[in-house]
């Protein structure tokens, strides 16, 4: 039954499922209700073509499940899925069921929607920005258009001519359709649905464009006829996820294409640090065209522990976001504010950190030039008045350098450990496509050490070239076998996009 109080956009409700639209994929198409609903779930049931970084934003402790199809496998049985979110609801969570673009446009959601009102479990349709749209839009395609389309059909190319999976097509009724066609999951039928079009009756003439990835890093467009568009897409190994759209608008795309063409487009860089430290570098690939695979290896955890009183100390040393935000929440945990702040001096690791901390209002009196601990040590050496008491706020384990050097400089020194940095294991699947991916960034020694512990001693393809952030990340993988292509110069992951862009630009000459 569908929530009864109508005040759909407060909070999230617990044993409430959620069935949310996630976008066709370009994280900025994710409407502010997904996001809202996303930082509030208590499980997340996720599909394959949802925003790579979508999931950024779930709660630290928020259980996440994917039940997508495995690299052109099978997913998990939709029957299974739906007893899933059934089973997570009735124990008190909050669901969100994940899903790309709309969840009502090919998306099974109003199958679910069935299920779960049998079920007498509540729920709550969120839309999202379906891709037979959002695709022809980055594509420069309107699907309606004055004096060229009065309409637009939604239609499934998934018809299978040899074994009757779906209800046949009307193919006479789409062919006399007086407007566009758009067709989803088509790549496979494609040649049976252009000649299925013009057999019924469609000129041959008519313009077909193809929008692959449409919306993502890497996006394209093959244009044609309909007598044309199978053979172009197969010269061109067009692969799915892919939209086709038939009608005259489709010819708009050579006029209207508006997208910029980028750097890194047609390359795909797997991610492996923790998924709440890795939108930032996401986003910056992404930005430059790159298709971003996030292949978290780490988790971070928040220790349990009580506000540190941070008065005692004439410096307090953060050395990650994670460990800002594992702070704040034990300061405002014990009542606290940024005020608690107020006599001590501050000092971030690298430039990440300090914009953690300035968000909280928060400036930094010391952030070295090079984001490493020796960085740090040395920009320390210049403070006056010189530190007596420091606080060292971070992870549980981690290296000595800091704390060590500030004790030989006559300091007293303490390590207040704020979280812990445990393995997560991605599924199999994204495993294998970051063995395979273009790139393979690390920006730590422990991600390289838990990467090598879920991948095994599986071998990285031979055109996969591996960037590290800094010496130490580097040691770790000569010490794992993975010798680094790249190694930033800066290291912070300005310096390590950076490093990646010159790679490229120096491969692709
Ligand atoms: N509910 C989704 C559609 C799911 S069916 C929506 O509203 O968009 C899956 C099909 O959607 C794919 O086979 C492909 O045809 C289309 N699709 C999804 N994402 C796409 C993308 N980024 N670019 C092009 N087509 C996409």
């Amino acid at each position: 039954m569908p929530a009864p109080d109508g005040d759909a956009a407060a909070g999230a409700t617990a044993g409430r499922v959620y069935l949310v639209g996630a976008g066709p994929g370009d994280p900025g198409l994710l409407t502010a209700r997904a996001l809202e609903l996303i930082a509030l779930a208590d499980t997340i049931l996720y599909d394959r073509l949802i925003p790579a970084s979508a999931l950024d934003g779930a709660r630290a402790g928020a259980e996440l499940l994917f039940v997508g199809k495995q690299g052109g496998g099978d997913s998990v049985p939709q029957e299974q899925t739906e007893e899933l979110m059934i089973d997570r609801a009735r124990a008190g969570r909050a669901v969100v069921r994940l899903k790309g673009g709309d969840p009502f446009v090919f998306g099974r959601g109003g199958e679910e929607a069935l299920r779960l009102r049998d079920a007498s479990i509540l729920y709550e349709i969120v839309p999202g920005v379906t891709s037979g749209v959002a695709a022809a839009a980055y594509a420069g395609i309107p699907v309606t258009h004055r004096g060229l389309s009065i309409g637009v059909a939604l239609v499934t190319g998934h018809e299978d001519p040899d074994k009757d999976v779906e209800a046949a097509l009307d193919w006479p009724a789409l062919a006399a359709f007086p407007g566009t066609l758009v067709f989803y999951m088509g790549v496979r039928a494609l040649p049976h649905i252009a000649r299925s079009l013009i057999d019924a009756g469609r000129m041959p003439e008519e313009q077909v464009a193809i929008v692959e990835r449409g919306t993502l890093p890497g996006q394209r467009t093959i244009t044609g006829t309909l007598s044309t568009i199978a053979e172009r897409a197969r010269a061109e190994l067009v692969r799915a996820p892919s939209i086709t759209l038939v009608g005259p608008v489709a010819a708009l795309a050579q006029e209207l294409a508006w997208l910029p063409p980028a750097p890194l487009a047609g390359l795909t860089v797997a991610v492996t640090r923790a998924r709440a430290s890795a939108s930032g570098l996401a986003r910056r690939l992404e930005s430059l065209g790159a298709r971003v695979l996030q292949a978290p290896a780490i988790r971070t955890v928040p220790l349990p522990g009580s506000a540190p009183d941070l008065a005692r100390y004439d410096l307090l040393c953060l050395t990650s976001p994670v460990g800002v935000d594992a702070l704040f929440a034990r300061l405002r945990a014990g009542g606290l504010d940024a005020r608690a702040l107020a006599a001590t001096r501050v000092a971030a690791i690298g430039p990440g950190t300090a914009a953690a901390l300035a968000a909280r209002g928060i400036l930094a009196d010391v952030v070295p030039e090079r984001a490493v601990a020796e960085g740090l040590v040395e920009a320390l050496g210049e403070l006056a008045p010189p530190v007596h008491r420091a606080l060292i706020a971070r992870a549980g384990e981690g290296r000595d350098v800091l704390p060590d050097a500030l004790r030989a400089r006559g300091a007293e020194v303490e390590v207040l450990a704020l979280y812990e940095t445990v393995a997560e294991a991605p599924p199999a699947h994204v495993l294998r496509e970051a063995l395979a991916a273009d790139y393979l960034t690390f920006t730590s020694a422990s991600t390289v050490r838990f990467f090598r512990e879920a991948t095994g001693e599986a071998e990285l393809s031979a055109g996969t070239r591996i960037v590290s952030i800094g010496p130490i990340t580097s040691e770790a993988l000569h010490a794992h076998g993975l010798a680094p292509h790249v190694e930033a110069s800066s290291h912070d992951i300005d310096g390590l996009v950076h490093a990646l862009l010159a790679d490229a630009c120096a491969q692709q000459l």
